[in-house]
């Protein structure tokens, strides 16, 4: 790993039991590399691995073999409490279904992954509020989630997910649930707000326009990962 390479995931497998049948093999040798600020679109079938192998760089899952390094750090050889520690301070997520907490507003929710530090301070407060206008929705900071649209909502997800400056941020079909013109704007502010602050991205997706959005594009088929060359 040389000094700029943030993130490498070398020769991933992952084998899952399944009833009366030999192990199904989803991940079969995938690696892959990225430096600090760079950005990757996963794109594949459905049923192709593309959650797991996010769920797994995430250290959310485990793989069968292979090494994850992240930040200098080999997450897997951790145990528990501190993976825990590691991830809530180095990994962010966005999902497709945004999991904002409804009874908080949209501030306390973009404040919660900083809780595990203890109540948050004036900078973290700051600092919230600063992505809530990188989001456009600094007039929105006391609404609750009810209160917003879908792209709104996925907007606060994002914010909550760049509070902590993570190193990564892991994104499963963030606009799969958006209408296309949402889709767009919300695929903007994913990577502008990921270069702000040179964090790696890495989203699962099954939209062409977003993943162009990304430096790299990788397809996950049969198992293997194959870096897609455009033209
Ligand atoms: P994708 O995100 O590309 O749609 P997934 O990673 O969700 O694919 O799933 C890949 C394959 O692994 C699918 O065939 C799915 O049924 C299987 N799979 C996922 N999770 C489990 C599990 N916990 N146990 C058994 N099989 C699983």
């Amino acid at each position: 790993m040389d000094l700029m390479t943030q993130l490498l995931a070398q020769d991933l497998t992952k084998s899952y039991t399944v009833p009366n049948g030999p192990p199904l093999e989803v991940l079969s040798g995938v690696t892959l590399s990225l430096q600090a600020g760079e950005s990757a679109a996963i794109l594949g079938p459905s049923g192709s691995g593309k959650s797991t192998l996010l769920a797994i760089l995430g250290t959310l899952d485990r793989p069968t073999a292979g090494s994850l390094q992240l930040a200098d750090v080999q997450p897997l050889q951790l145990p528990e409490p501190q993976l825990a520690l590691f991830r809530s301070r180095h990994i962010g997520f966005v999902f497709q279904d945004h999991h904002l907490l409804p009874q908080c507003t949209v501030l306390e929710n973009v404040l919660i992954p900083l809780l595990a530090d203890g109540k948050p301070g004036k900078e973290d407060l700051q600092r919230a509020r600063l992505l809530l206008k990188r989001v456009g929705l600094d007039e929105r900071q006391d609404y609750r989630p009810s209160q917003l649209s879908g792209g709104q909502r996925q907007r606060v997800a994002i914010a909550r997910a760049m509070v902590r400056q993570p190193t990564l941020l892991l994104a499963d079909e963030p606009t799969g649930d958006l209408d296309r013109t949402t889709a767009e704007t919300i695929a903007q502010v994913l990577v502008e707000m990921q270069q702000a602050d040179d964090t790696m991205l890495i989203v699962v997706t099954h939209s062409l326009s977003l993943a162009n959005r990304l430096q790299q594009r990788y397809e996950l088929d049969q198992g293997k990962l194959q870096r897609m060359f455009d033209g």
